[in-house]
């Protein structure tokens, strides 16, 4: 792939008659769909901002990149229309992807829960991204920030800071806001609403939760980690939840984190591998024992002390009746949380919303009002679970656009 960042010659402007395609956005996704629409072809430009492609890439998975999720069925994605993303994700699967990735001799392996992560370094899955593109002839631009497009006559004319380029189709593969600090924006929702697209309010997700009120005595327990089930507005995740100074993260938490809305409730089940009786079990078993020494054979010591203050149950379980045992049972299988807030987009993995799928064709990632335009990976109402999710949402749309265009 030949790299223009810089400064072009003065005759930069006519280069705009060699590229059938423009792409903004040299993420997941755009580096995808170059790779696919130039196999194809088609002459390919990407253009980004940043001074290297795929940047969320190479910081993705702990710098291992979790680059798919053997599990990536379409109920594993939130969107205003939860079918949209059902055609792009069964045209191009993860097994898709591993193959790719074995076709460049990338070792791999599964941490848990069907996430694939290389062995290595995410670098080699941007190494493999830019062979493709490079097999495929199409032209990376690093370092060019794009602004104002126009659409005249079927042909969109794209001011960056450094030219004028024109082309027949172009695509929006900037991505979303999250983690402002790596050059995050919302240039996509920009760009859509100029040509009239909605675009679904865009939220934090994958993002810790914040506790204030009568919670933030928790944040006490800052560095307490533990297996729960973790619940919110009828998803719910088997995994870590981890306390921090500011409320809530882990696995568990940042999954719920998607589904909530500011005022909404949370539920956390600490014990899930406990059946329903269990403490009535345990009073026989060891009638002597206390909800404290219990709930410290099961739960880090911080946190069974914090919740048996809470619970008020002291003495031994003998003591104390049927009914109310039962009682604490159910609060400690739904423990509610009513987080104030989130970290916001700083924190945030992923963002959830974006250009509306009302406006695309499912199956080309064509906006149905404006022939040639695209829009593809994060930008678009599609969000996945933590877990490999997103980047095979990034490139199941990206190659559905580069297969379209
Ligand atoms: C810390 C972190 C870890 C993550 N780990 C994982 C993981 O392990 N697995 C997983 O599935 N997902 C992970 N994600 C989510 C994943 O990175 C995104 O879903 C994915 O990168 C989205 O791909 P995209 O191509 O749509 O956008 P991006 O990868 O964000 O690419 C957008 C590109 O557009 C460029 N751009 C933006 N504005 C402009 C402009 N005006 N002009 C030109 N260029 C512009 C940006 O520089 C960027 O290169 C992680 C995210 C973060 C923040």
């Amino acid at each position: 792939m030949g790299s223009r960042g810089g400064l072009l010659p003065l005759d930069g402007l006519q280069m705009h008659s060699s590229y059938d395609v423009i792409i903004l956005g040299g993420g997941a996704a755009g580096l995808m769909c170059a790779a696919r629409a130039g196999q194809r072809g088609r002459r390919v430009l990407v253009i980004d901002r940043a001074d290297q492609p795929g940047k969320k890439i190479l910081i993705s998975g702990g710098g291992r990149c979790n680059f798919t999720n053997i599990h990536a069925a379409p109920d594993r994605f939130l969107s205003a229309n939860p079918h949209f993303a059902k055609s792009a994700l069964s045209r191009y699967t993860p097994q898709d992807f591993l193959e790719l990735v074995e076709r460049h001799g990338i070792a791999w392996h599964e941490k848990t829960l069907g996430q694939l992560f290389c062995d290595g370094s995410a670098r080699q899955i941007v190494g493999m991204l830019l062979a493709e593109c490079a097999k495929a002839d199409a032209v990376l631009s690093c370092g060019e920030n794009v602004g104002q497009v126009e659409h005249r006559d079927g042909r969109f004319t794209v001011h960056t800071d450094q030219r004028l380029l024109d082309t027949r189709s172009l695509v929006i593969a900037t991505g979303g806001p999250s983690i402002p600090k790596m050059g995050a924006t919302g240039y996509a929702y920009d760009l859509a609403r100029h040509f009239g697209l909605k675009v679904v309010e865009p939220r934090p997700a994958l993002v810790p939760l914040t506790l204030g009120g009568g919670d933030v005595l928790f944040r006490e327990l800052s560095g307490v980690a533990t297996e729960v089930v973790a619940r919110c507005a009828g998803a719910s995740f088997r995994e870590a939840a981890l306390f921090t100074h500011r409320g809530l993260s882990g696995p568990a938490i940042l999954q719920v984190s998607s589904y909530w809305r500011p005022g909404g409730a949370i539920g956390i089940d600490f014990l899930p591998h406990e059946g329903s009786g269990w403490l009535l079990e345990r009073k026989r078993e060891a009638p002597r024992a206390t909800l404290r020494s219990v709930l410290r054979t099961a739960l880090p010591d911080r946190l069974a002390d914090a919740l048996s203050d809470r619970l008020g149950l002291e003495g031994p379980l003998a003591n104390v009746t049927d009914a109310d045992l039962r009682n604490v049972e159910a609060r400690l299988a739904e423990w509610t949380f009513l987080p104030n807030g989130t970290e916001g987009f700083a924190k945030a993995e992923v963002t959830v919303g974006g250009i509306s799928t009302a406006e695309l064709s499912s199956k080309t990632m064509e906006a149905r009002r404006v022939p040639g335009l695209f829009a593809i990976g994060e930008a678009v109402d599609v969000t996945g679970w933590l877990g490999g999710y997103n980047f095979q949402w990034a490139w199941a749309s990206g190659w559905a656009a580069g297969d379209a265009i």
